[in-house]
């Protein structure tokens, strides 16, 4: 379970495969929805880890994540 949670923890953009969103670790809309993608063991992670190659897997950027990102 820890081995799942720092893999997580080594990307950038993290997808969640209930709902084809994506959420930037770095500017995160809500802590608590990354814990909440972590517990239904339904992440999704990218390579190369760019918000490019999530929206080519098909996953929509949050635009929560990308608002605050904005600054
Ligand atoms: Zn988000």
């Amino acid at each position: 379970m820890s081995n799942r949670l720092v893999r997580i923890e080594e990307h950038q953009w993290l997808g969640d495969k209930r709902s084809f969103m994506v959420h930037d670790q770095d500017n995160v809309c809500d802590p608590a929805v990354l814990d909440d993608i972590a517990k239904a063991e339904s992440w999704a992670t990218f390579g190369p880890d760019t918000s490019v190659e999530a929206r080519n897997r098909g996953y929509r950027v949050c635009s929560a994540c990308a608002a605050n990102s904005a600054g």
